[in-house]
């Protein structure tokens, strides 16, 4: 395929959109776009799988060419015939994770992703970049959707699922709210009050950290009682697969607790016509493990004592576009993360742009780096260590939700980045 070089702050130019735009271009439903990315660590593809229309629209109407995130790629919306921007979205995919280990040097592989994007009054032009290892955000795929073609799947009309809400905000506006979809996997029909618990147990977890919980009133979260055929989820390394809603198994890339589901399109079927825009599943396993995929989806185990910290931590991740602030012994180093780019997620910094990130949260005359035995003396810092690796990569505080399943809140530096998240989606 044939990539194009794509300025990403293209947006940029025409973020003047304002509010009542929306009704300009957009009308009250969504349009589901699911891709099929495919490749190997050499050359990657991303095929156009099918359209379909869900009955409305529950991400928000304002700031719509606005980003609060880079992202490992974006998804560009432009009008046709004027030419503008007119939506923008950004996310990170399980795709690109696999590109970095040892089997995408041998082999192509193909997996699913779903955006959910305003439906538009008329012909758009739809763009996929994908963020390289340069920073740079590549074309991968430029279509025009007509919003009249015939072949675009209506979903969610009938037989919607049930659901229950097991948190409702203060605003009667979904738009500027935070709606966020709790489904089952690995419940059988005859624990669905046990699934019922667990989403209880989710928003609680949720709402006693910082800062979700002064912002509570921003979330909507509703839970769907999706039932697998068995009880528990596939566990590879024991030769256990088992029949569940989302087909989720550990062993994601031979890695013993990283939890995920390829089978993505078995998600936003099983709400279509729903209002949801984040999506939260959880497995019943007492198994531990987790993963979160930022804009795409927050997988955890409910029946291991870490729940609580593990579902916040992959919130953060597919929610707040948080970045991992752990890393191991030793001289360990990854390189997820190049040392000559700032990485675009707000808890990390390899301080190629430091400025950019949490600089304004430090005290005057807070050494940068900052030495570890000065945690103490200054609680917000540039401590070295973070993003898997021990050094280069600096992370805001000694602990966090980002970093250890024992720390009691996320530090200053993503409280302060998700709040700005909630806002951007929210006022
Ligand atoms: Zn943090």
């Amino acid at each position: 395929m044939k990539y194009f070089l794509l300025a990403f702050s293209f947006c940029m130019l025409t973020i003047g959109i304002e509010a009542q735009d929306y009704d300009s271009y957009f009308i009250n439903k969504t349009l589901r776009v699911d891709y099929t990315f495919s490749g190997n660590s050499k050359n990657q593809t991303v095929s156009l799988d099918q359209l379909c229309q869900l009955p409305q629209w529950a991400g928000r109407k304002h700031n719509l060419p606005g980003l609060p995130r880079q992202g490992n790629g974006q998804i560009k919306v432009t009008d046709l015939k004027s030419g503008k921007c007119i939506y923008k979205d950004s996310f990170s995919t399980l795709f690109q994770e696999w590109l970095d280990t040892p089997e995408a040097g041998a082999v192509r592989k193909s997996f699913e992703n779903t955006f959910l994007i305003p439906y538009p009054k008329e012909k758009v032009v739809v763009e996929v970049s994908l963020r390289n290892k340069l920073g740079i955000y590549v074309t991968a795929i430029k279509h025009t959707i007509d919003p009249n073609d015939i072949l675009i799947k209506k979903k969610g009309l009938k037989s919607i699922p049930d659901y229950t809400v097991v948190h409702k905000g203060s605003s009667p506006d979904i738009n500027k709210s935070v709606n966020v979809v709790i489904l089952a996997e690995g419940y059988t029909s005859s624990e669905m009050e046990k699934f019922r618990n667990h989403a209880q147990i989710t928003c609680e977890a949720l709402f006693s950290h910082s800062p979700f919980d002064k912002l509570q009133d921003r979330f909507n979260i509703l839970a769907v009682e999706t039932i697998s055929e068995d009880s528990g989820v596939s566990v590879p390394r024991e030769n256990r697969w088992s029949e569940t809603a989302f087909h989720s198994h550990f062993d994601t890339f031979y890695s013993d607790r990283y939890l995920t589901t390829t089978n993505v399109k078995d998600i936003h079927d099983a709400i279509a016509g729903i209002p949801y825009a984040h999506i939260i599943i959880l497995a019943n396993t007492d198994v531990y493990g987790g993963g979160g995929i930022f804009n795409s989806y927050t997988l955890t185990t409910t029946g291991h004592r870490d729940f609580k910290p593990v579902v916040v931590h992959e919130f953060g991740h597919s929610f707040g576009g948080l970045a991992d602030e752990y890393f191991y012994g030793g001289d360990s180093f990854s390189d997820t993360y190049p040392l000559s780019l700032e990485p675009w997620e707000p808890n990390i910094t390899t301080l190629v742009d430091f400025a950019s990130k949490w600089e304004k949260l430090l005290k005057p005359q807070t050494p940068v780096p900052t030495n570890i035995d000065l945690a103490g003396k200054y609680p917000i810092g540039v401590f070295e260590g973070g993003g898997y690796s021990s050094k280069g990569i600096y992370r805001p505080a000694a602990d966090c939700r980002m970093k250890t399943n024992t720390c009691k809140d996320f530090c200053p530096a993503c409280q302060n980045a998700i709040e700005e998240i909630v806002k951007f989606y929210t006022e």
